[in-house]
């Protein structure tokens, strides 16, 4: 079983699809279990397509996008608006 932390290390070679079949059962199950790292691997996933996509495009105003998204979630849930 995995630990949380090992599991936020490892997160961006999951996305990328860089882990072997038996890291990659190991991520799955700690996610399947574990909300905070799920939510976790959510964000990055999001973050790193967004990124992706403003690299693709090389558009400013995407990378805006994404500085907003990563303010956002740094406030966190339930922050006033
Ligand atoms: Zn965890």
């Amino acid at each position: 079983m995995l630990r949380c932390r090992e599991v936020a290390e490892r997160a961006s070679l999951l996305i990328d699809g860089e882990l072997g079949p038996l890291q990659r059962l190991n991520m799955r199950l700690h996610l399947a279990m574990c909300r905070g790292c799920k939510a976790f691997v959510e964000q990055l996933r999001i973050t790193q397509d967004l990124t992706k996509k403003a690299a693709e495009l090389g558009s400013e105003d995407i990378g805006e996008g994404v500085s907003a998204v990563l303010s956002r979630m740094r406030s966190g849930p339930g922050s006033p608006r």
